[in-house]
């Protein structure tokens, strides 16, 4: 294979050609038709039960939009545990279990200057063993189920496990949570969740 400058210069371009014919209307993993107020949807994830969302599971595709908006709702957070001895500072350390990279792309949000989490003494680690929360995006793949368990064995007590989206949540669409691997300490919904949600998480899961 032609090196990448070589492919280039002789293309004169590296894109990839716009793909031909329709877009399917309908993805072929959404089988499961579902009644809502005004009529049936296909919900991709199964989601919608006894005529309501299920904030862990929805991906926000949008299908049921007319009759549930579902989206949007930064208080979704589930908290099981919280520790209050991370009041005054919080590190946390980020590990892609699966991910799409969009749930990636809203935790680092955190840092710019809308949401600026570091004024509230929240930092990223580059290390686990530095990291009191381990925030896990993606779901759980096979490859990934040995290093999340060593990240996690490798951080100090007290610590904190968020599964952040809804496939580290609930295996979205795709495939497994991390539950099997890992029990979360704290749930945050979304597809992906806003920063302003995942900021609620961590600033819920440091209140004693
Ligand atoms: S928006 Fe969520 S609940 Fe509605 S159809 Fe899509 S995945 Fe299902
Ligand atoms: S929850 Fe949605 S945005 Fe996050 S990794 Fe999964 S598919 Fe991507």
């Amino acid at each position: 294979m032609k090196n990448w400058a070589v492919r280039g210069l002789s293309r004169r371009r590296m894109t990839t050609a716009f793909p031909r014919g329709e877009p399917e209307s309908v993805a072929p993993w959404s089988t499961i038709p579902v009644k809502v107020r005004e009529g049936t949807v296909l919900c991709p994830a199964d989601a919608i039960h006894d005529n309501s969302v299920i904030a862990e599971k929805c991906i926000s595709c949008g299908r049921c939009s007319d009759a549930f908006a579902p989206g949007g709702n930064v208080r979704t957070v589930l908290v099981r545990r919280a520790d209050g001895v991370f009041r005054k500072s919080f590190n946390i350390f980020i590990i892609d279990t699966g991910s799409c990279g969009a749930c990636n792309l809203e935790v680092k949000a955190l840092t710019n200057p809308i949401y600026d989490m570091h004024r509230l003494g929240i930092f990223f680690t580059s290390t686990p063993r530095h990291a009191d929360a381990l925030l896990v995006v993606g779901v759980m793949s096979e490859n990934m189920k040995e290093p999340l368990k060593k990240a996690y064995e490798a951080m100090p007590y007290p610590k904190l496990v968020f599964a952040v989206g809804a496939c580290a949540v609930s295996g979205g669409i795709l495939g497994k949570s991390i539950e099997e691997t890992l029990n979360a300490d704290v749930i945050v919904p979304g597809c992906p969740p806003s920063p302003f949600t995942i900021l609620d998480a961590l600033l819920k899961s440091r209140e004693g």
